[in-house]
């Protein structure tokens, strides 16, 4: 018998375990074994091992699905690499890369090689048929002017196509291949001089590792880069992987890829995608059948048999971070897979990430730079702040914004009023002076909890009374910041009653089709005032959208979430880049009791490196991510306590033994404290050193699994995005 690892869906360890067969199983090669007395699909993963238990207690594989293409070597790699990173179970990393099809225990189809038809030698020596017949001399170019066409290809040059062929192939002057270059179209936009200037530098990098960071503010064209390095890429016969937040897979860019790319075979993988689709999608492209790979952050882990180029749009988005079981950051993944296949890997947006803005700045990753809106019209909106401090707000609207939005109705715009909804954690600050609260341990915001009366430190827990007055200034009224923006679209519609309002958030577009009416309604003019949270900030291009009220963008900026402010600012900006996509300059108001704070400055001149160098500048001096690296363990219970105690039992049993470098703070509770009906701590461990971090990590993780406890569940995240 030889004796495998079999990687298995299975918390156990690391997913690996051994089966015996009798002739050796090539790694990559999918079995069912029997695991608990029931049949499991698992993945080979070495073969030839030495067996660790008995020999007469291992059981053997039940059936190879050796008709199958095995899962390569590189792919292996990339989730053992995961695996380890991230501190996750291999066997379940390997099945969270999986698609349904190939979860199971049971074969699956094999995607049939397309078939290209071309012209021989003999055919190459034909007079074309006479330019009258005009459509089989369509067709006829088509075939000259390429390597070799499909059949549907052909037939969307002439429905007619399939008799024709078979009279060419009669008269001996075809040719059918399994594999082809794909056919280009040229496309109908020019590039401008940055344009151009930034896609040849992404090609000068073609057949080797180099990490780009495009930044180009909305609108500059960074779209029609990725489109022109991919034709390159794509003329060369390798394949792209094109990576976008979910919310930005929308018809409007599908419908632009369609119109780029029309003959050549693209996989589109999201959510939605039915499940036998993605089975076949992914085998495709790990056969090296389809070329263009689109999808949301699971598409990082496709295997692909000729990977040429990568590209990360919208790169800063927090949706490429899965944030439960393995919480993977898909945009670094990417960067490690575009180095394992030796390509360039593209990472654009308009507000990149701090990460990748400080590795830009440092000359790990080489930053192209688009400045200026590509469609010659189009203008940069026009900010203007607004000090709400003493105002009297009616549910949250100043009466500028309201009579703002009256005049914008009453000329036929369109509106949108934005609700900063996230990290919402109430805070504390001076109305007079702008004091904000941090804790005096370390770099964190309090937040105020106003039962107890107290300020606390969700980093460290740090608890301290509500104080008297702003210990800068004096000021005995302390306000809280965090509320308001309830009634929102009832006092839009008891003030402009005629106005058609629509509110846009996770519920109202949760099925397929919600978006599309929303399109259609945007166009057939049936909304007035468009009300919403982040999701509508990104990717939707709203033509007749020429004004935009921000309300309560406060919040982040006295959260206990170090990152809230580079959230703001990213939302705050693309927000703002919906107003006046078109020829019309479009018009924002933010209300903000901080005026003079720094991410407002930025926003109004529309200037991401003034935000970023201020806020890097501030991360530095506590050592906070990109400049040190995070990881969070957390706990929950039913209750808090129970989760406070378990992590604080390892502490004191871990405390002798961890090595310096490495900071603990905690635990303390986490910000959302409730989740699911249940209670949440978390640790932080946090060094200017991956591998001490790393080290420290492990040796949390082997005391974690000690854990009896069936009251306490604990997870790990690695660069942890949430507080
Ligand atoms: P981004 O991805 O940076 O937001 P897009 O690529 O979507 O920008 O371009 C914004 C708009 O400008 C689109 O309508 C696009 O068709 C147009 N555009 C981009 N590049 C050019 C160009 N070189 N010539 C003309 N129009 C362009
Ligand atoms: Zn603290």
């Amino acid at each position: 018998m030889i004796y495998h690892h079999i990687a298995l869906n299975i918390p156990i360890s690391d997913g690996l375990l051994t089966y015996a067969h009798p002739e050796a199983l090539p790694a990559g090669t999918r079995v069912v074994v029997p695991f608990r007395n029931r049949p499991q699909a698992g993945i080979v993963w070495a073969n030839h091992v030495s067996p660790e238990i008995a020999a007469a207690k291992i059981l053997n594989i039940q059936t190879a699905f050796s008709g199958e293409p095995a899962l390569p070597e590189d792919w292996r790699k990339l989730l053992e690499f995961t695996a380890r990173y991230y501190h996750y179970p291999l066997g379940q990393a390997v099945f969270t890369a999986l698609p349904q099809g190939l979860k199971e225990a049971k074969a699956v189809e094999t995607p049939e090689p397309p078939l290209f038809y071309a012209l021989n030698g003999t055919g190459r020596a034909q007079t074309p048929p006479p330019a009258r017949f005009h459509k089989k001399a369509a067709l006829w170019q088509a075939l000259q002017h390429s390597d070799g066409l499909t059949l549907p290809a052909l037939k969307r040059v002439n429905s007619q196509a399939a008799k024709l062929l078979e009279e060419w192939t009669a008269a001996g002057w075809l040719e059918t291949k399994q594999a082809a270059l794909p056919v280009l179209r040229p496309s109908e936009k020019i590039l401008n001089a940055r344009q151009q200037a930034a896609s040849e530098q992404i090609q000068t990098a073609f057949g080797r590792f180099k990490p780009f960071l495009l930044y180009g503010i909305t609108g500059s064209g960074k779209t029609e880069v990725y489109f022109d390095a991919a034709a390159k890429v794509l003329a060369s016969g390798k394949q792209v992987l094109f990576l976008l937040p979910e919310i930005n897979l929308t018809p409007q860019l599908l419908k632009r890829v369609e119109a780029r790319f029309a003959d050549v075979p693209t996989a589109v993988l999201h959510s939605r995608t039915a499940a036998g689709r993605r089975t076949q999608d992914y085998l495709s492209a790990m056969l090296g059948q389809a070329k263009l790979i689109i999808g949301t952050r699971l598409s990082v882990f496709t295997p692909m048999k000729n990977l040429g180029l990568i590209v990360v749009d919208e790169e800063h988005d927090g949706s490429f971070k899965q944030d439960n079981e393995l919480r993977y950051q898909a945009r670094d993944l990417a960067v490690w897979r575009a180095k394992q296949a030796a390509c360039p890997v593209v990472l654009g947006s308009a507000t990149p990430s701090l990460g990748s803005w400080h590795k830009a700045q440092s000359g790990a990753y080489q930053l192209l730079e688009l400045t200026e809106r590509a469609h010659a019209g189009a203008k940069l909106p026009k900010v203007e702040i607004l000090n709400v401090g003493r105002l009297k707000l009616d549910n949250g609207f100043s009466p500028q914004a309201l009579d703002l939005l009256k005049k914008n109705f009453e000329k036929g715009g369109m509106s949108l009023v934005y609700l900063n909804r996230r990290g919402f954690a109430p805070a504390l600050f001076c109305g007079d002076c702008g004091h904000t609260f941090g804790c005096p341990n370390c770099s964190a915001k309090m937040v105020f909890h106003q039962r107890a009366r107290q300020l606390r430190c969700h980093h460290c827990d740090h608890r301290e009374p509500v104080p008297f007055k702003c210990p800068s200034c004096g000021n005995q009224d302390l306000t809280a910041v965090g509320h308001g923006t309830q009634r929102v679209e009832e006092t839009l519609r008891n003030f402009l009653p005629q106005a058609k309002t629509a509110r846009v958030d996770r519920d109202s577009t949760a099925h397929k089709n919600d978006w599309a009416d929303l399109y259609r309604r945007i166009a057939e003019n049936d909304i007035d005032i468009l009300v919403g949270t982040q999701m509508l900030a990104k990717g939707h291009d709203f033509a007749r959208l020429n004004l935009v009220i921000v309300l309560n963008a406060d919040g982040s900026l006295y959260s206990a979430d170090f990152r809230a402010p580079e959230r703001l600012f990213a939302e705050l900006m693309q927000v703002s880049g919906r107003a006046g996509r078109a020829e019309t300059a479009g018009g924002v108001l933010i209300q903000t009791q901080l005026p003079e704070h720094p991410v407002f400055a930025a926003v109004k001149a529309q200037d991401f490196r003034k935000f970023a160098e201020n806020e890097l500048a501030e991360r530095q001096m506590f050592n906070m991510p990109p400049f040190g690296f995070q990881t969070a363990i957390r706990a929950d219970a039913p209750n808090v306590a129970a989760a406070m105690d378990f992590l604080n039992r390892i502490k004191a049993e871990l405390a002798p033994r961890l090595a310096g470098g490495v900071s603990l703070f905690g635990p303390a509770p986490m910000l959302m404290v409730r989740l699911a009906e249940r209670e949440r701590a978390q640790i932080f461990l946090e060094s200017a050193s991956r591998k001490d971090l790393h080290h420290v990590v492990s040796l949390w993780i082997r005391a974690l699994q000690q854990n009896k406890d069936a009251e306490i569940r604990w997870s790990v995240d690695v660069d942890p995005q949430e507080m």
